[in-house]
Parts: C-alpha cells; structure tokens; sequence
C-alpha cells in the first residue's frame, strides 16, 4: 500500500496559513521565526523521499499500520439501514491515532536537530503519544499537564513517566488542558532554539494544522483503498469525532474531492446544548462563535464578552473549547457537516459495539458509532457509512463502568 503523504494538493491552507477566514497565527512575534523555520523544515521533509519512507517504515513495522477497516455486519443487520464499516484506528500502537502524528513530528524534530520536545496533554492520550515516539527516536520529553486532569488521569501519568518522560503539572488557571497548552507555548517562546512543541491535534498556529492533518490523513488515504476493496466502491457517508479534530480530518481529507462521500464530524453534547455542559463549538449558535484560542481563528465557545467557556464531555478527549481552523472552514463551505452526541448517547454506543461487534471504543469514537446508530436506520440497505474508530476503550473503563452501573 503505498502511504506517502502529500502535502499542499489541496487549495487549503494558503500561504499565510489561512483556511478561508480562520487559521492563521496570532501568536507572540518572537515565535514567528520558529514557526517559519517549522513550516521550510516541514516542506523540506514531505518532499524528502527518504523522510517519508522512514516514517513508513516505522508506521509498518511499530504502529503496526496499515490498521484493517472491519465490516460491522451484527451492527448494521441490527439497525437494519447502511452497511457500516469500521476504520480501526483502536489497533494502533498505544490504542488510538494520536500516535500517526506524533511519531511524524518526532521524526521531524530529529531532522531539525532539536532534541528536547515539549508536548501538552489533557486527558494524557497526546502525553502517551508523544512519550512513546520520543522514547523510539531517543529524545527528551517534557510534558505539560494540567494538576487536576493529572489526578484524574493517573494511569497515563504513570505511563509517560515509565516512557522516560518528564510531566509538570500545570496549577495555573482551571488546571486543566487550555492551561497546560499554555504553559507549553510560554516553555516554546523561551526555549525556541533548541525545542520542537510537538502539538497534539490539527489546532494551534500555522503550519500545525496543516502539518498535523497530513500526518493523520495516513488513515484517510489507507481506508479510501480499503472499503474500495471491500465493497467495490466509495462509502456514502465517512463520520468521526471531532475534539481538536485530527483523527476527523484525517479521515475526511482522502475523501475530500470525492463529490458523492458525505463527511460528518460529530462534537461532545454533554449534557446537552441548552444545559451549556457540553464542547458542541458549531452545534450551540449562543456560545460558539469565530474567535482566537491558542494562536489559531475558529470557532470557540464563548460568553459574550468574549471569555473562554469552560467544557464538558464524558470523553476528555473532546472536552476543548475550540475546534481545528480548517473544520470550521469546511463547515463554512458546506463540505462537511457537523453534529453532536450527548453523553449518554456515547455510553449507550460504547454498549452497543461491545455487545454487537465485540469492541470496546474510545468514549470520544463512541460519540461517532452514536451517529451511525442514528443515521444507519434511516437510509438503504445498499448504502455505506464508514465510521473512523479512533481508539479503544481501556483508558475508559472506570469511566464506563461507573456511568453505566456496571461496577
Ligand atoms: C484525543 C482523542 C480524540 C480527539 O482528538 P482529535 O484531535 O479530535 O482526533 C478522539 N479519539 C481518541 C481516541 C483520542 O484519544
């Protein structure tokens, strides 16, 4: 399977990093060298034929990439709508897709020279990534971590810090992952010369969106020949969860030019719109509007006088108050389209893949198999929706086992 990644084939992002209206750079002028000289390394690299077949290789032989799309048939029989197909992003190295980018970035950071990587983590699942490829590629990790989701999230510290990895915990703020984002930027800003911000999803300033979508759309571009081979054809629908929204954009990116492929990101409800607990960015037209959060435009949730919304999701993973520039565009241009599942709708989808297919999912890819169990009654028998799975539900567990009454 040929997995090279290209790189500016689309009319997005443009020069400046903008995606139509959002994206961008607002961040402190003395990181905007660092970010140019990021943006050369990066060209440099995807246009290096050894670069891309070293990460290939190593998305081969330890990601254990490619990752199989698996026919959900118990599932759609039940439903008795679409065929649904699975992408299977829970079988990667460390359970989850973050691991496509960070090994990509990691493996840029050792082209550029930097040795020291600095990374920013909420639930921890970036933090893990990120700790893993360092330890791979023999680089020193310093991972910044907001004390609260430490301490709701002890296992993943457990695990960076057997990884070699180095967590601070970040008292500043909620303590939580807008804070430690901020910490990491500020270590950045300092330590320019010789760190490399290794960031977790397809946010921040230009180029990391475009950087973090392309070394994601590996999953896009796997799944597009997969279902192809499956089935014969193109899915009708390509849905994921969308946080930051990388894993979304690196599935919906493949499949991008192909007309007939409807592509849906589905958003944290929490307790739903009106309760104002929740991280639906597009889907509640009171608090998420256009603004700036941590160096990119796109949609934030706000008050009206501009301060940041505090988030909330069964999943940490999509508990962020602003979304990926370039899903904001994609909405904008009616290319994509973006909904939401509550809490309870992810747990009732984590029970149903479990019992139905004998899969536990991530609680952020519950909230896609949701939509599928929602939108699969609803058309032909023939039509197919490929959802992205874009991790396990181990990290979950207590999580699950508590909401559900199971313990
Ligand atoms: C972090 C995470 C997400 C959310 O991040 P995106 O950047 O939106 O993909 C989704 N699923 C899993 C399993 C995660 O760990």
């Amino acid at each position: 399977m040929n997995t090279y990644i290209k790189t500016g084939v689309t009319q997005v992002p443009d020069e400046r990093g903008y995606y139509g209206e959002f994206g961008g750079r607002f961040v402190p002028e003395t990181i905007m060298p660092a970010l140019d000289e990021l943006t050369a390394a990066y060209e440099a690299a995807m246009a290096d034929p050894t670069f891309q077949e070293r990460l290939m290789y190593l998305h081969r032989t330890y990601t254990g990439r490619p990752t199989p799309v698996s026919y959900a048939q118990r599932l759609s029989e039940h439903l008795g709508g679409a065929q649904i197909y699975l992408k299977r992003e829970d079988l990667a190295h460390t359970g989850a897709h973050k691991i496509n980018n960070a090994l990509g970035q990691a493996l840029l950071a050792q082209r550029m020279g930097k040795q020291r990587i600095i990374a920013e983590t909420g639930a921890g699942q970036h933090g893990v990534a990120s700790a893993t490829a360092s330890s791979l590629l023999g680089l020193d990790c310093h991972v910044y971590m907001g004390s609260v989701d430490m301490a709701r999230q002890q296992p993943n510290v457990f695990r960076m810090k057997l990884l070699g990895a180095e967590v601070i915990p970040v008292e500043s703020g909620t303590k939580t992952l807008k804070d430690a984002i901020s910490e990491a930027m500020r270590d950045w800003v300092t330590n320019v010369r010789d760190s490399f911000y290794l960031l977790g999803s397809a946010l921040g300033p230009h180029p990391y969106p475009m950087m973090v979508r392309d070394f994601q759309s590996v999953i896009g571009i796997e799944a597009r020949e997969q279902i192809q081979e499956l089935t014969g054809r193109l899915p009708d629908v390509v849905m994921a969860c969308v946080g930051g929204g990388s894993n979304s954009i690196g599935i919906f990116h493949a499949f991008r030019d192909d007309a007939s492929v409807d592509l849906i990101g589905i958003e944290a409800g929490g307790h739903g719109v009106l309760s104002g607990e929740h991280a639906a960015r597009f889907n509640d037209p009171q608090l998420g509007r256009p603004g700036v959060l941590h160096g990119t435009r796109s949609y934030v949730l706000q008050n009206a006088d501009g301060q940041i919304m505090n988030t909330h999701s069964v999943s940490a993973g999509l508990d962020y108050a602003s979304v990926g520039p370039e899903h904001a565009y994609l909405r904008q241009t009616e290319r994509a389209y973006y909904t939401l599942a509550t809490d309870d709708e992810a747990l009732e989808g984590v029970k149903t893949l479990a019992r139905m297919e004998g899969i536990i999912p991530a609680l952020e890819s519950a909230h896609a198999v949701a939509e599928a169990v929602k939108r699969a009654p609803t058309l032909p028998k023939d039509s197919i929706i490929l959802v992205n799975l874009s991790g396990r539900g181990d990290k979950d567990l207590n999580t699950i086992m508590k909401e559900l009454n199971l313990g």
